[in-house]
């Protein structure tokens, strides 16, 4: 899977996976599609006519990595109300004295992810687009995702009137904001597709990281792919659940 195979605008809308089944199919070539997450559409085709080929091990025999899932309803419970569970700060906390880097992966981008007043309920929504205004820290406004309307954060609520107004959820700006709270020492990067308005600066992060100046990167599913780093041994997938959700 990948979304940018796929090209609604401008025109013309085409998806590339498509268009290069429908060329192999003319040329009477031979097509290979290669994913670590296939769409499930395509996965569903190929092992329903068999012609689909499963690698279940890793390039050069390799373990697979170690995995644990944190809930952190419980690290809740337990009075830990920060972004990261406590075996993920250790975790970090390690890497970072064993000069070691780490990937903090979070696929919401700006700070906070609804606005809510907690005296009326109220929720700030894109009048066009009916989805919520995500919190900018950058810039302090209120973005839609969508069309990319923005407007002032409130002072008070637009409904009751009350200073109630609350930013919820998070993003990578708001890891970051936190890491950079709870670990001032280390150097961190966040890159998103807000990071990435200059022209080649995320390939200057990548470059950065590659080279060992930067100890831990934070970002969008933008790096969860492509990077081969043999020194980073830690990757921290916040709020994991949060994207069965994603529309
Ligand atoms: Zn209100
Ligand atoms: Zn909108």
């Amino acid at each position: 899977h990948e979304s940018s195979y796929k090209q609604t605008s401008p025109t013309p809308r085409y998806n590339a996976k498509d268009l290069a089944k429908e060329r192999a199919k003319r040329s009477g070539a031979a097509l290979v599609l290669g994913s670590a997450t296939p769409d499930i559409a395509t996965y569903y085709q190929s092992i329903n006519t068999n012609r689909v080929m499963l690698l279940p091990e890793r390039f050069g025999a390799k373990d697979m990595a170690k995995v644990s899932v944190i809930d952190m309803k419980q690290e809740y419970g337990r009075g830990n109300k920060g972004v990261f569970s406590r075996a993920l700060r250790q975790a970090l906390e390690r890497n970072l004295k064993e000069k070691k880097q780490s990937i903090l992966l979070i696929n919401r981008r700006g700070f906070s992810t609804y606005t809510f007043c907690d005296s009326c309920g109220y929720t700030a929504e894109c009048k066009k687009c009916s989805i919520p205004l995500i919190l900018h820290k950058t810039n302090n406004r209120l973005r839609c995702h969508y069309c990319n309307y923005e407007q002032s954060i409130f002072t008070s609520c637009p409904k009751c009137g009350s200073d109630t107004v609350r930013y919820y959820g998070m993003g990578t700006q708001k890891v970051e904001e936190e890491f950079k709270r709870e670990f001032p020492h280390a150097t961190s990067a966040r890159l998103d597709s807000d990071t990435m308005s200059k022209k080649n600066a995320h390939i200057s992060v990548i470059k950065e990281f590659e080279q060992g100046k930067i100890d831990v990167l934070i970002g969008t599913q933008m790096i969860a792919k492509g990077l081969d780093i043999p020194n980073v041994t830690l990757v921290g997938v916040l709020m994991s659940d949060s994207l069965f959700n994603m529309p």
